[in-house]
């Protein structure tokens, strides 16, 4: 250990541009087995360590870093798997520069441990040698429903599982994994990875029931009476629109309706997507999902690909290393300009109205406002516009029939121990927190399911 003047910070290697605009694949390779052992060696073995701290789940990370180093990978394997409920998806998807990587005291001088390539390599080297996350032989006689199979329903899953209580888990969708499946793009997570770790829980004894919306094809009294507890973790995926004149036109579309479109048609060949290819493709918004969508663009050969985005690129919320990837896939950026209204002609938009922007000078928070240039409007013309503003949970109607709380924009309501103003039913992720992050989904499902446990058993 201690050796990070030895070796230095290394990323994963990324595929080449030309190749990976070719295909949906992931970019980034997993490290090779001896990389990650020298990666991991670089770790100081803090006493209090600030990674643990940063990643949201807590995770043992300089313990599996020394036996990653050391070359124990069963053990590496088992401590990763202790606390997170899929630490290969996790390495994969995380935003670690503000996480573990960022709170790394290796970060401030000789480069942060690649902490998340790390955690991914060790789970996919013990998966090539046949392990599998481990759940218990000991069955209870107490069964839960599952609402929803995105990463906090997994997560909850995976922790009832472990402790031998029975899971039934309903999903709407045709496929299980929420946005891992249907929403961030093949490129930055492989989907075979979502489909192992379902595959997992259903060997652990799990019953998924797909293409089964709770509230239509089931009630919440069937839940309420066979079921002991229900997690809620139906997520957060109503898209917000930019309230502009003109974006009613019929080649106006929200990210999700894009992004999930071309996922589904990827796996089940189905030919119901939006076709962008020799378009020009305007992408309003600057998060996550923003480069997801112009990432798509590029790869469904679009004619030009921009974002649009009202602050400067300093000020841009989205993972930093998925602009840069953007920019070497041939997208363009347009910073401080905000839309004014979408120019359609008999329906179709032909283009987006912006104002230009300045950046005021910081608030006593740090904070800059954006300040709009009175009389600075011009167009960029548009085939294809795709607003990526954020998201709003849906409110379902099943949620009053429980009689589970909401607050003032949608988030069920929980207290401190993940329960609704219906105790029987839990809640965590997106649709508690609003559209956050899988890792956080992910504590959420765990941290409900410690407390199911503590009422059941
Ligand atoms: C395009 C995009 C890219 C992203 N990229 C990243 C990233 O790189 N890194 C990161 O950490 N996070 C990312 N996120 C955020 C992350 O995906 C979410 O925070 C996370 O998936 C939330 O998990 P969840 O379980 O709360 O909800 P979801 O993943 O949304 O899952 C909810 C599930 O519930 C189902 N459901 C809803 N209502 C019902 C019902 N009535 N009955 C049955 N099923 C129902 C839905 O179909 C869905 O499958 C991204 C999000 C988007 C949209
Ligand atoms: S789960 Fe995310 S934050 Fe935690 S160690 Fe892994 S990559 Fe870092």
């Amino acid at each position: 250990m201690l050796n990070f003047t030895k070796f230095e910070r290394i990323n994963p290697e990324k595929r080449d541009v030309l190749q990976r605009l070719k295909d949906y694949n992931e970019v980034y390779q997993v490290f090779e087995k001896q990389r990650a052992k020298e990666q991991a060696d670089r770790c100081m073995q803090c006493g209090d360590p600030y990674c643990h701290t940063g990643c949201p789940l807590g995770n043992f990370i300089p313990a599996w870093l020394k036996q990653t180093a050391e070359d124990n990978p069963d053990l590496a394997f088992a401590l990763s798997n202790e606390t997170s409920p899929f630490p290969e998806i996790l390495g994969r998807i995380c935003p670690q520069d503000v996480l573990c990587e960022g709170a790394c005291s290796l970060n401030t001088g000789h480069g942060a441990v690649s902490i998340g390539a790390i955690e991914t390599s060790l789970n996919e080297r013990a998966f090539e040698k046949g392990m599998k996350p481990k759940f218990t032989e000991i069955k209870s006689d107490k069964k839960v429903a599952v609402i929803g199979s995105g990463p906090s329903g997994i997560s909850a899953a995976t922790f009832l599982l472990r402790r031998g209580i029975a899971v039934e888990m309903f999903e709407r969708e045709d496929r299980a994994g929420g946005l891992l499946m249907y929403g961030i793009p093949g490129f930055k997570l492989d989907k075979t990875t979502v489909d192992r770790r379902i595959n997992w829980l259903l060997e652990a004894g799990m019953k998924l029931h797909l293409n089964c919306e709770i509230g239509k094809d089931k009630s919440v009294e069937e839940l309420e009476s066979e079921f002991d507890a229900v997690f809620v973790g139906i997520g957060a995926k109503a898209g917000n629109w930019a309230k502009i004149s003109g974006e009613d036109s019929s080649n106006v579309h929200l990210a999700m309706e894009f992004l999930t479109g071309l996922q589904k048609r990827n796996m089940n060949n189905k030919a119901d997507y939006i076709d962008v290819k020799d378009k020009n493709v305007v992408v309003i918004g600057g998060g996550d999902t923003a480069m997801d969508c112009v990432r798509s663009s590029v790869r469904e050969g679009a004619k030009s690909v921009k974002c649009l985005y009202r602050r400067d690129e300093a000020n841009m919320p989205g993972s930093k290393k998925e602009v840069v990837n953007a920019k070497e896939e041939g997208v363009e950026y347009l910073f401080n300009v905000s839309p004014k209204s979408i120019i359609s002609k008999d329906g179709i938009a032909t283009g987006v109205e912006l104002l230009e922007t300045t950046m005021s000078e910081p608030d006593e928070s740090g904070r800059q406002k954006v300040i709009i240039n009175e009389g600075s409007e011009f167009v960029e013309e548009a085939d294809v516009v795709i607003m990526a503003l954020g998201f709003a949970p849906e409110v379902p109607a099943f949620l009053a029939q429980a009689n589970i709380k909401t607050n003032s924009w949608g988030g069920i309501e929980i207290n401190d121990k993940f329960q609704t103003s219906n105790t029987k039913f839990y809640a965590g992720g997106d649709c508690r927190r609003g559209a956050h992050l899988a890792v956080t989904a992910a504590v959420d499902g765990r941290e409900a399911a410690k407390e199911i446990i503590k009422a059941l058993m």
